[in-house]
């Protein structure tokens, strides 16, 4: 399977720094979105070691790609907790990170995700989220306490219960298998993109155009016309024959 892709990371309206990470490694098929947070410079840090790390432990091929991928964010954890406890000013930086693979052999997506930074699969003009969000709100929805519309508002909407960097080592890692096929369009993004656009606001946009740079800077633009209070990172990634 070919694959295209492009992505775009962008400061937004009303930030001053990026803290959001972004990896492009075609040659591997790997692609990951990292969202950091914490005082200082300290938020791209913590997003910048998880990407690097993931690049680093993933360079080689493995039996067991699963495996190597989960491994590889649980490496980028340790990394990020090691420099926090070296470093007053680091302390309590943390970082989501939501990573793709597309495997060669299996013909499958590989989704591995930490946090509320998301991965959705566009197929036959329907869009799923496969990555659910570890959010506080997120823990209210699914126990019926909150609906989707009064989780995406809610003051709490931000306050992650899993991040790379924060607690002990005990991560809660999903990892998400899906079957890949001709046509499939994989978004990844950070919150920027998807606190204020729904999913009726994206359709328009994976459907607008083949040229992927393009479609994730539409993406992007459009979430800065809506206010941009975030940082925005999209990275889109297309199967083909
Ligand atoms: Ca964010």
């Amino acid at each position: 399977m070919k694959l295209t892709y492009g992505g775009r990371t962008d400061v937004g309206r009303v930030r001053t720094r990026n803290e959001d990470a972004l990896l492009e490694r075609p040659e591997r098929a790997l692609f990951a979105v990292a969202d950091g947070m914490g005082g200082h410079a300290a938020g791209d840090i913590a997003s910048r070691m998880a990407v690097d790390v993931l690049d680093e432990a993933t360079l080689h091929p493995a039996d067991d790609v699963a495996g190597q991928l989960e491994q590889a964010v649980r490496a980028g954890h340790g990394a990020i907790l090691k420099a926090a406890r070296a470093d007053s000013d680091l302390d309590g930086m943390g970082t989501t990170l939501t990573a793709v693979r597309l495997l060669e052999e299996s013909q499958e997506w590989l989704v591995a995700h930490v946090g509320d930074s998301r991965a959705y699969l566009w197929r036959d003009g329907d869009l799923r989220q496969l990555t659910r969000d570890q959010t506080w709100v997120q823990d209210q929805v699914d126990a019926g306490q909150l609906n989707e519309a009064q989780a995406r508002t809610h003051p709490f909407s931000a306050m992650l219960t899993c991040a790379l960097g924060i607690g002990d080592v005990d991560l809660d890692v999903q990892l998400i298998r899906e079957s890949a096929r001709h046509g499939d369009l994989m978004l990844l993004c950070s919150d920027g993109l998807t606190a204020r656009l729904q999913d009726s606001d994206l359709r328009p946009l994976l459907a607008s155009t083949d040229d992927l740079v393009e479609m994730a800077g539409a993406m992007v633009d459009r979430a800065n016309e809506v206010g941009g209070p975030d940082n925005i990172t999209v990275c889109l990634v297309r199967a083909a024959d």
